[in-house]
């Protein structure tokens, strides 16, 4: 026993080890050498750090779990699983010293795409665990996950909230009344999208943002909540003076209102539907990147270029002030996409993450709505409607005053 743990200890002095930050905590991990080469990070040191367990499953295969999201080693351990995703490893996991140790890569590639909330940080080899937010796994609709903010929704939605939780954050004595940004995204010579795709009327993004931007701001109203407009007629805004005009009137909440496209390239790109809700972070899929690409490509109307637009990502990433901002985002963008279910005849496309310009200057929870689908026709028409504009809008509001209330309610309990 005590050879195993010396010999333990001296594969571990080799090698630096990881470091796992998780909210204020930060946890060495000892890492070793892989002996397929590479460096190898303890098992159960990782997934203490993270708050998770390393186990084994009935028939033996590894089982890494992380806030929620379990991760099994497949036969052989050349790919990872998870239950929507599965990813190859460079290098299987080893058991060294009566030890199990994971490759790195389970550390820099896998996790950050894997688990909502971790990030690893190439710069500094450095891995980040946001606390855990419950989100529902992506695409699938995450009703069980939030269940108060369903409850209250449905409560500020039908006016009979007196016996319910969750009374409006914005009417609770008290509390201070909240600001929402509302940006109606692009404006002037960014029309943004156009469709639909092969529709004789075309319409712009623009135009639709616009209008539900306008109603939002007046729904918000209704409810006690005070609303800053980035822009209330067709004028172009820089995406990074969106974020200013948040911060300069130190307002609560960011809301950024587009339209989706399509990509061309897909199979029959006329028909995709559906609603999606974004928070900033590195985009994980190709399909987070397309729609993070398509928003970004405003800023090629801006004549004044950010000089800090290298990398600004990284750099927001590193500042844990905003990492505070990305937890409350998600939860945000949990909300909305809640509150869309209800009332928008498209499928639930889910809460996403992606790393847009706009939100990137918006030193606040902020979170990008994709309303629906601009290439489709029947989305078309319903976003346009100003019936469903208006329903859109009031469901929005409903959502926003819902975190709201329950951003007081856990500020309110917490230390
Ligand atoms: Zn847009």
């Amino acid at each position: 026993m005590l050879a195993v743990l010396g010999c333990a200890l001296q594969l571990a002095a080799a090698t630096p080890p990881l470091v796992v930050r998780s909210g204020d905590r930060v946890v060495e991990v000892v890492t070793t050498a892989h002996p397929a080469g590479g460096l190898a990070v303890h098992g159960a040191q990782l997934a203490a750090a993270l708050g998770g367990r390393l186990a084994r499953t009935e028939d033996g295969r590894l089982r890494f779990e992380v806030a929620g999201t379990p991760l099994v080693a497949l036969p052989g351990g050349h790919f990872v699983a998870t239950p929507s995703d599965t990813f190859p490893l460079p290098a299987p996991p080893v058991d060294l010293a009566g030890q199990t140790w994971v490759p790195r890569a389970l550390v820099a590639d896998i996790l950050p795409r894997a688990v909502t909330g971790v990030l690893y940080d190439e710069a500094r080899g450095e891995l980040r665990r946001f606390a855990p937010v419950a989100l529902g796994r992506r695409g699938a609709p995450a009703a069980a996950s939030v269940p108060t903010v369903a409850a209250a929704t449905v409560a500020a939605s039908t006016g009979t909230a007196s016996a319910r939780p969750a009374p409006a954050a914005a009417t609770t004595p008290g509390a201070r009344r909240r600001t929402v940004v509302v940006d109606a995204g692009h404006g002037g010579p960014d029309a943004g999208m156009t469709g639909p795709i092969g529709g004789a009327r075309k319409v712009r993004e623009k135009d639709i943002t616009l209008a539900v931007s306008l109603a939002l701001r007046a729904a918000l109203e209704e409810r006690g909540v005070a609303v800053v407009m980035t822009r209330t007629r067709d004028t172009l805004i820089a995406l990074a003076d969106r974020g200013r005009i948040a911060n300069r009137a130190k307002a609560d909440l960011f809301v950024s209102v587009h339209v989706n496209a399509a990509n061309p390239n897909w199979r029959q790109p006329g028909t995709a539907r559906g609603f999606e809700t974004y928070f900033l972070a590195e985009a994980k899929t190709e399909d987070e990147r397309r729609v993070e690409a398509m928003e970004n490509e405003a800023i090629r109307f801006e004549a004044a270029v950010d000089s800090r637009r290298d990398d600004p990502l990284g750099f927001i990433i590193r500042d844990m002030a905003q990492n505070e901002h990305l937890r409350e985002s998600a939860r945000l963008a949990e909300s909305i996409q809640g509150g869309l279910r209800d009332v928008h005849p498209g499928p639930d496309r889910g809460v996403k993450q992606a790393g847009f310009r706009v939100l990137v200057s918006a030193f606040m929870p902020a979170v990008l709505v994709e309303l629906g689908f601009g290439t489709n026709a029947d989305e078309v028409a319903w976003m346009t409607d100003p019936r469903s504009q208006r329903a859109l809008a009031a469901r929005l509001a409903d959502a926003i005053v819902s975190y709201l209330a329950e951003y007081e309610r856990r500020i309110g309990a917490g230390p």
